[in-house]
C-alpha cells in the first residue's frame, strides 16, 4: 500500500485522538483571540476557551452557519492580518454576498498539498498518469485542488477548465488521458456527446480512474457510467466545500471505492453528524448533517460548521483496510439539509427520486421536481421526467413508465406524486451541477 504520508495516514485512533485534541485547544484559543464573531459567541454563552479540552467538549459550542460568515464579510473570519493571505477564494453567494476564503502560505504550500497528495494516492494517482481537469478555475477552488493534487503526486496535468465538450471528446481520444476531474454529471454529458459523434469511449479513450466531486451521483447512473468507459474504470469521489479549504476533506480508497464511503481527513478535520432539527450528535450508522471543525487551518478557521449536507458515519467508521484506521468513513452526501423537500409531512430527498428514476426501463436522461409552494408545506409533487427515443411515441410503453415510477414512489417514499413524462432532451442539461427542483415561484420572480 503506498502513502503520501505515511505517519499520518496509518496513525493509530489513540494517537489521532490525542493530536486532534491537541489541535483543538490551540484553535480555540486563536479563533477567541483573532475572530471577533467566536470571541463574541463565546462570553455570550458563558464558555472560556480552557472548557474546550476535547472533541467531546465541543457539544456546547453552539454552530457557525454561512450566515455568521456572511455577516462578517469581507475580513471578519481570516483570522489572520490580511496581508498574510496568499491567495483569496469565494464560495458562489447563491443569495447575494459571497464568502471569502483566504489561504495562508502554509494553508497552500503545506497543508492543501498534504491533503491533495494524499487523496490522490488513496486514488492510486501517481507519475505516470495523464490527468484530464474540467473543474472551474478562478475563485472555485475545484480546479487548483485538482492542481495542487497533480503537482503533489507528480501527475502531468491537462488544464482544460470546464466546457469546450468537442475538444474535450477529441483530447481524450488523441492524448489518452488516464484520470479526469470533474462532476459525474459532466462526464455523462460527455460520454453522450462522444457516442454522438462516433467516438466510443470504452474503447478510444485510456480512462482509468477519475477525482469526482461537486455532487453526488446516484449508484444506478454510477454503474451507467462505469460500463461507458474502458473496462476496470475505478470512480473515486471526493467531497469537499470551500469554507473548509477546498475539495480535501474526505475521499474514496481502494477498499470503499464500491461502498460509497469515504474516510474524512481526521488530522486536518473533526466530524460530528447531528441531527438538523435538533442539532444533537448522532450515533455511527444515523443519518443526518455533516458539521466540521477544522484542525489545521490558518486562515478562516471553524469550529462546528454546519455544512447543511446529509450523511452520516458508517456503522463501523474505523479500521478500514486500507491501512488509514483511524481516519473515519462517512457515507458520500446524499442530499442536502435545504434541499429536502416536506410533503404533507413526509420528508423527501431528491437523491431519493433520482435512484428510483434510474431504475424504471424507459426513463431518459433528464428529469426535474418543479414546486410551487414553500419546500416544506407541500401538498403533493410535480416530477417530470424525459423518457429515452426508444420509448417515446410508443403510448402503452409511457402509461407504464409513469406507472411504474408512481408505484416505487409511493413504495418506497410513501407519497403520490404527479408525474408528466417529456419528449427525450426537453428538459435542460447542466454542464455541473444539475439543478433538480425547480421553484416556479423564484423562476417567476427571476423573469420580471
Ligand atoms: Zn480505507
Amino acid at each position: 500500500m503506498e502513502y503520501f504520508d505515511k505517519e499520518m495516514d496509518t496513525i493509530s485512533l489513540k494517537a489521532l485522538r490525542t493530536l486532534q485534541n491537541e489541535r483543538l485547544r490551540d484553535l480555540v484559543q486563536r479563533c477567541y483571540d483573532t475572530i471577533p464573531y467566536y470571541k463574541a459567541l463565546f462570553d455570550k454563552n458563558g464558555i472560556k476557551p480552557k472548557h474546550i479540552r476535547t472533541t467531546d467538549d465541543l457539544v456546547i459550542v453552539p454552530f457557525t452557519e454561512k450566515k455568521d460568515l456572511r455577516a462578517q464579510y469581507p475580513y471578519g473570519f481570516l483570522g489572520v492580518p490580511v496581508e498574510r493571505i496568499h491567495r483569496f477564494a469565494a464560495s458562489s453567494g447563491t443569495t447575494g454576498v459571497p464568502t471569502l476564503i483566504g489561504f495562508t502560505e502554509k494553508d497552500w504550500d503545506v497543508t492543501l498539498l498534504n491533503q491533495m497528495g494524499r487523496i490522490w494516492k488513496s486514488f492510486g494517482i501517481g507519475k505516470e498518469d495523464m490527468v484530464y481537469q474540467c473543474y472551474g478555475y478562478g475563485l472555485f477552488l475545484g480546479g487548483v485542488c485538482m492542481e495542487r493534487a497533480a503537482k503533489a503526486v507528480g501527475a502531468s496535468l491537462f488544464p482544460a477548465g470546464p466546457g469546450r465538450t468537442m475538444a474535450a471528446i477529441q483530447w481524450l481520444k488523441d492524448m489518452k488521458h488516464t484520470v479526469i476531474c470533474c462532476t459525474p454529471t459532466f462526464l455523462g454529458y460527455l460520454i453522450n456527446e462522444a457516442c454522438k459523434h462516433g467516438i466510443d469511449p470504452r474503447k478510444d479513450w485510456a480512462l482509468r480512474t477519475g477525482d469526482f466531486g461537486g455532487e453526488v451521483a446516484a449508484p444506478s447512473f454510477r454503474r451507467k457510467l462505469e460500463a461507458s468507459l474502458p473496462p476496470g474504470f475505478l470512480y473515486h469521489e471526493t467531497y469537499g466545500l470551500s469554507e473548509l479549504g477546498g475539495a480535501c476533506v474526505a475521499f474514496s480508497c481502494s477498499h470503499t471505492v464500491k461502498s460509497n464511503l469515504l474516510h474524512i481527513l481526521g488530522d486536518h478535520y473533526f466530524v460530528e453528524v447531528i441531527d438538523p432539527e435538533t442539532g444533537e450528535r448522532l450515533e455511527p450508522g444515523e443519518r443526518g448533517e455533516l458539521v466540521f471543525t477544522t484542525l489545521t487551518r490558518e486562515s478562516n478557521p471553524l469550529i462546528r460548521w454546519r455544512t447543511r449536507d446529509i450523511s452520516g458515519m458508517a456503522s463501523e467508521p474505523y479500521g478500514c483496510a486500507c491501512g488509514r484506521e483511524a481516519h473515519p468513513l462517512i457515507h458520500h452526501v446524499t442530499g442536502r439539509s435545504d434541499d429536502v423537500l416536506k410533503v404533507r409531512g413526509t420528508l423527501v430527498f431528491p437523491s431519493q427520486i433520482e435512484e428510483i428514476l434510474s431504475r424504471v426501463r424507459g426513463v431518459g436522461g433528464g428529469w426535474q421536481i418543479v414546486i410551487d409552494q414553500p419546500p416544506d408545506t407541500l401538498e403533493t409533487l410535480l416530477i417530470m421526467v424525459e423518457a429515452d427515443p426508444a420509448s417515446w411515441e410508443k403510448e402503452e410503453e409511457l402509461k407504464r413508465i409513469k406507472k411504474e415510477i408512481s408505484s416505487h414512489i409511493q413504495a418506497r417514499a410513501g407519497i403520490s406524486p404527479q408525474i408528466e413524462i417529456k419528449e427525450p432532451f426537453a428538459l435542460p442539461r447542466y454542464e455541473g451541477k444539475a439543478k433538480r427542483v425547480v421553484d416556479r415561484r423564484k423562476e417567476e420572480t427571476q423573469n420580471i
